[in-house]
């Protein structure tokens, strides 16, 4: 039930971060604050299809 996921920065909407999750457990799109290296500050991630 995981399946590979890509987050993308919602402020520039670079392709930062590979991940996985479980689909079952969270049916609905991710969405995570993490380091984006081109804004060079923390943003609010979300998982690309
Ligand atoms: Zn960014």
């Amino acid at each position: 039930m995981r399946v590979n996921i890509t987050l993308e920065c919602t402020e520039c909407g670079e392709q930062t971060y590979l991940t996985n999750k479980n689909k079952r457990h969270n049916p609905d799109r991710l969405e995570l604050k993490k380091y984006c290296p081109r804004c060079r500050k923390a943003t609010l991630h979300r998982e690309t299809k």
